[in-house]
């Protein structure tokens, strides 16, 4: 028997060990029902992990790549996509306007770019440590070795999602690959001391609310320490363009869920959703998120990083666009952190 929903939200704000099948009901909640789930997220988050929100400024450095995901306008059989690649000079430029602005954590993401040795990543990563920032690194699947010599370099965190927990649905969406490959870099990850970056798709065609409960419990299993949960957005050339676009209420939900069952996350309130949304990132800070990830991509090349259609852009400079997030962080009664937003993962060791 299900218990009523305010017995269930008075357990998860003392204990985060909820079950599968209370997972399943916080996710199978009408609508009427998630202001009650969010409020005792936020509650959960200012408790925990507190009222600071980390910036994150993403470079996306290269938008070629050799994969086929069924989900992603970057997917190398996107033939008329137009492609680019920053220069290590463009890239450690940008980095460092970034971090003058006030960014503490600068994130490297690409496709898996074939034509860029993993050596000049190592490189960009040792020259924007330099800058004082912490460096995530989410370049897609790579080898140990790889994965090593970029820690070795000095990169604090890599982001790579498991977008589903379940291994069919997984095979379907990212043909020639399966799950356990990418938990097997998630664990190398881990092994190498990388705070690990998690999360998945929210409406991904196929997907079911079983497979979104079991989702959070593998990002439990595994020890994520940050989780990106956005809704699916289809991409008109992909083989998943017919699909519905996730729904924000569903991620709500899954942001509000995240937040009780894995109190320390560093929590997201992402693109995909501001993009669907004017008040995106004001609704996921109210449901437990507790990190943004502003675009600092260089102009000339911003609008071409286009793995959904309706990507937030903008024309803001970056101070401008830093100011502008500030004021909707403070807006929610929030402050912006100032330190490097490290994992607050209990395992979590510096
Ligand atoms: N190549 C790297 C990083 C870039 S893709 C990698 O794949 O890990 C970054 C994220 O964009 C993916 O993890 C996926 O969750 C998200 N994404 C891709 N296509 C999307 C779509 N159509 N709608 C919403 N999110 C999408
Ligand atoms: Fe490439 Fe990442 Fe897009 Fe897959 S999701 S096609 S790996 S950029």
């Amino acid at each position: 028997m299900t218990q009523t929903l305010t017995a269930l939200l008075d357990k998860a704000r003392h204990t985060s060990e909820l079950t599968y099948e209370e997972l399943l009901q916080l996710l199978s909640l009408p609508d009427e029902q998630i202001p009650e789930l969010m409020a005792a997220a936020d509650e959960v988050r200012q408790n925990t992990v507190g009222n600071q929100v980390h910036l994150r400024g993403i470079i996306e450095f290269s938008n070629y790549c050799r994969q086929h995901c069924c989900y992603c306008g970057l997917r190398a059989d996107h033939s008329t996509a137009s492609r680019y690649r920053l220069t290590p000079e463009q890239i450690i430029d940008t980095a460092a306007a970034a971090a003058k602005t006030g960014y503490r954590t600068l994130v490297l993401q690409s496709g898996e770019d074939p034509l860029i040795p993993a050596e000049t990543i190592a490189e960009l990563t040792r020259e924007i440590k330099k800058l004082d920032v912490a460096v995530t690194l989410s370049c897609g699947e790579r080898s140990y070795d790889v994965y090593r010599l970029w820690r070795e370099a000095g990169a604090d965190r890599y982001l790579i999602k498991q977008e589903t927990a379940d291994p069919a649905l997984y095979k379907c969406i990212r043909p020639g690959h399966t799950l356990q490959e990418r938990l097997q870099c998630q664990k190398w990850l881990k092994e190498l001391g990388y705070q690990l970056g998690s999360g998945c798709m929210i409406g991904i065609p196929g997907q079911t609310v079983e497979i979104l409960a079991r989702d959070l419990q593998l990002m439990k299993e595994m020890n994520t320490d940050m989780s990106g949960m956005g809704p699916f957005i289809p991409h008109p050339q992909t083989p998943l363009k017919s699909g519905t676009t996730g729904s924000i209420s569903m991620t709500l939900k899954m942001l509000a869920a995240a937040r009780l069952y894995m109190p320390w996350l560093l929590l997201p309130a992402t693109t995909a959703l501001a993009s669907l949304h004017p008040k995106g990132r004001e609704l996921a800070l109210r449901a437990g998120a507790n990190v943004i990830m502003p675009n600092v991509t260089p102009e000339h090349v911003r609008s071409m990083y286009q793995i959904y259609p309706g990507k937030l852009n903008t024309r803001d400079s970056m101070t401008d666009y830093y100011n502008r997030i500030k004021d909707i962080v403070e807006s929610e009664g929030r402050t912006l952190a100032t330190d490097f937003g490290h994992s607050m993962h209990p395992a979590f060791q510096l």
